[in-house]
């Protein structure tokens, strides 16, 4: 039986982890983590049974004690106990779907206690992938992507008979496998990965119209129920560049061998272009429970209840060029991944305070892509940074935004 632990359990990935728990029956859960919706994780607490459970507050940590008190759970409270529930004992895979750069460092522990990481939590990667996969590998974890797009370029690269290079297990590396390809080869034999985008709700808009509209328009995806913060940046695509980033660093590509392509029906999830010329799409309906799934019972396909795809009515799939010049979350998003060392971090923080923001009704839309632009402009790169000066970046950016009150 599987055992897993998931940090975000009451969030829109973390529901939906459970979810394909309580279809498929067979997997355990040893630890559950969330920030403030103790209702809910109480719910979760009495029919997942965990024996952990963290919350971000002392003060939550106390009244989920209490309400819990006819159960034999643990629980704990703040990073200390996030970092519990990351390496908790039992469980083999952590599925990271907190929100926001507070799930690196659990991650990063998670990986030193030798977990599976089933990776949501895409600010892991954006900021910190030049040491998480160096890490995974030297630890010998497998980092299985759960982001839609993510999933569907590692399924591609599946279905080419290669093992990707992020799902091998340390032992697996010293191995030949009839599926796994040398590294050298496998890499070699990819030419492009297409990373398909929705363009999400102001697809084909001018920057002018962008600067109107309004919190409500922006949480209306088209296709996709996701959380509000990952909402707002698929509207401004700053989503679709964070995507780029967790690409390089998951599949180990130069930045000029991703392409965005729009693909505004969301029906193909990505796409891998190999040396041959030839494409390998991943298809189907926009349900996030697949790639989470694929993840945790990884190289095995179960079956996932819902939808299926009817060609007959789709009729048509179609594809644009994105807008880089209107959509600036992008062109940013490259220009912060070709610059390197601290940059994404900044093209990161800056965006997840401007969205709260832009949450709050403090700032405009445009105004998102402007404290980027400021931040950026602003900061001293740091060519290699560890998990310190990282973090000491992040909180570096969100003094700038405070002290530039004339962007606000
Ligand atoms: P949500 O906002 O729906 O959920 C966030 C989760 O993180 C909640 O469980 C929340 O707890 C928890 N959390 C927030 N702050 C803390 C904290 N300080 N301590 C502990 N837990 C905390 O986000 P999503 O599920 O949409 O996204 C999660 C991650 O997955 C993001 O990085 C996102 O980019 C990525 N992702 C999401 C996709 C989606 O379809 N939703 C698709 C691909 C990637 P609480 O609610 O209890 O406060």
């Amino acid at each position: 039986m599987k055992t897993i632990a998931i940090l975000g359990s009451t969030g829109s990935i973390g529901t939906q982890t459970l979810e394909v728990v309580r279809a498929n029956g067979d997997i355990r859960v040893a630890a559950l983590g969330a920030g403030k919706n103790i209702e809910l994780l109480e719910r979760q607490i009495r029919e997942f049974q965990p024996r952990l459970a963290c919350v971000w507050d002392e003060g939550d940590a106390k009244t989920l004690r209490t309400k819990v008190a006819d159960l034999s759970i643990e629980i704990v409270c703040g990073m200390d106990g996030l970092k519990a529930v990351a390496t908790c004992e039992e469980a083999g895979i952590l599925v990271t779907a907190i929100v926001g750069m507070i799930g690196i460092v659990p991650t990063i522990e998670a990986i030193r206690a030798g977990k599976d990481i089933a990776l949501a939590n895409k600010e892991t990667l954006v900021t910190a992938g030049h040491l998480i996969m160096p890490l995974a590998k030297q630890c010998g974890v497998k980092i299985l992507p759960v982001d839609s797009e993510h999933s569907a370029i590692f399924q591609c690269l599946h279905a080419n008979g290669r093992q990707p290079e992020n799902s091998r297990s340390g032992s697996d590396l010293s191995e030949s496998s009839d599926i796994s390809d040398t590294s050298d080869t496998a890499k070699s034999s990819i030419d492009k990965i297409l990373l398909t985008a929705s363009g999400g709700p102001f697809r084909g808009r001018s920057y002018d119209e962008l600067k109107t509209v309004r919190v409500e328009d922006a949480l209306k995806h088209p296709n996709w129920a996701m959380g509000q913060k990952i909402t707002i940046d698929s509207a401004s695509m700053v989503n679709k560049g964070l995507e780029v980033m967790e690409a390089r660093w998951l599949f180990d590509v130069e930045l000029d061998q991703i392409q965005v392509v729009v693909q505004p029906q969301s029906i193909i999830h990505s796409m891998v272009q190999f040396a041959d010329g030839a494409v390998i799409a991943q298809l189907g309906t926009p349900d996030m429970k697949l790639p989470i799934q694929y993840a945790l019972y990884y190289p095995e396909r179960r079956f996932l209840a819902g939808e299926r795809l009817d060609f007959a009515k789709i009729a048509s799939i179609t594809f644009e060029n994105p807008d880089p010049d209107t959509f600036l979350g992008l062109k940013y998003a490259f220009e912060a991944a070709r610059i390197g060392g601290s940059m994404p971090t900044v093209f990161n923080a800056a965006n997840e305070r401007a969205v709260r923001m832009f949450l709050h009704r403090e700032i405009g839309f445009t105004d998102i892509y402007d404290i980027i632009r400021f931040c950026m402009d602003h900061h001293r790169v740091i060519p290699n940074p560890d998990v310190t000066q990282i973090l000491e970046t992040e909180q570096k950016v969100y003094e700038m935004i405070n002290g530039r009150q004339v962007l606000i």
